[in-house]
């Protein structure tokens, strides 16, 4: 019987996750190999081809039944022409026309998005927004990625920067520091893994009175989340500010596109419900009633496999 598929790859700086995806939204399965970034362009792109055939091989009922390829990298990326313009995870990738190269590897529909916006897709089709036709999702990791789908739609704006949350610029400027991205008092410089880091090691420079500074090896986020929880007073203030912006800028978010939910996944949303309260706490108090009404914050369910549930789902969100 003949039926929908959706193949969808998750391109990372080591490594190359592909995921066969039913119309539903349904991982059936996966299949994971090296991205051999040091060999270069078109060792990359034949990985890639050689992978989504080991998963699905050629000349089957199911690689029949696949109706396109979506690829999620991290980078700057030509959306419309398919096109990685730039990724700093995989250094050789400069002005590959991805789309043309495996199209005419695969004779298969190919989409190709950014990272966040992917994970975003598949949480919205398969996760913790399954059904949700109005949906914002952050991603608490190195930095702050986002991804927005209204009416059911993901969004990706005039030049692709829609849906940029940790690149809002919402700490004031007595308190903001330079972000990568050039700009001052990004979202990100405060809530993610490596800004809870900072802000972590800035008090054990300053000698504060924390246990933070009994820890010998370097400090991750989860060292600092854990002495939060744990009563450290210093620790908690940090944890506290990272949830305070998230939810000052999701009650900005909320009057630009009224989602019904948002959705918190990566490394630093792994803090539970310690952490999504205050955020929740800190939303409620910034947002109209109108426009919190009938809103949740849940944490995202889908973990490593968002990518390529959602590169999957480029074919019928995007
Ligand atoms: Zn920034």
């Amino acid at each position: 019987m003949s039926q929908s598929l959706y193949v969808g790859v998750d391109l990372g700086g080591t490594s190359i996750k592909i995921g066969l995806c039913n119309d539903k939204g349904e991982l059936l399965r996966t299949f994971e190999g090296p991205t051999d970034t040091d060999q270069g362009t078109d060792k990359i792109m034949s990985n890639i081809a050689a992978y989504v055939n080991e998963l699905v091989p050629p000349g089957t009922q199911e690689w029949d039944d696949v109706k396109g390829v979506g690829i999620g990298i991290a980078g700057f990326l030509d959306i419309p022409n398919g096109i990685i313009d730039f990724s700093a995870n995989l250094p050789p990738l400069r002005n590959v026309p991805v789309r043309q190269i495996m199209e005419e590897k695969l004779a298969k529909p190919i989409k190709i998005n950014n990272d966040a916006n992917v994970a975003a897709l598949g949480e919205v089709w398969g996760g913790a927004g399954k059904g949700v036709q109005n949906c914002v999702c952050y991603t608490l990791g190195t930095g702050v990625g986002g991804g927005l789908i209204v009416n059911g739609r993901l969004i990706e704006g005039f030049s692709g920067m829609a849906g940029e949350l940790g690149h809002m610029s919402i700490v004031p400027d007595l308190e903001a520091i330079q972000c990568g991205c050039g700009q001052m008092g990004c979202l990100e410089t405060v809530s993610s893994a490596t800004g809870i880091i900072r802000m972590g090691k800035d008090a054990v420079e300053r000698g504060d009175r924390t246990s933070l500074s009994l820890i010998e090896t370097p400090l991750t986020a989860k060292d600092v989340i854990d002495a939060a929880k744990a009563g450290d007073e210093v620790a908690q203030r940090i944890v506290s500010r990272a949830a305070f912006y998230l939810g000052k800028s999701m009650a900005a978010v909320a009057v630009v596109i009224n989602p019904q939910r948002f959705i918190i996944g990566g490394g630093v949303s792994k803090a539970g419900e310690y952490l999504f309260e205050q955020i929740r706490q800190v939303f409620r108090k910034y947002s109209t009633d109108a426009a919190q009404k009938g809103v949740d914050i849940v944490a995202a369910e889908l973990g490593n496999n968002a990518g390529v549930v959602g590169a999957a789902g480029l074919f019928l969100y995007a």
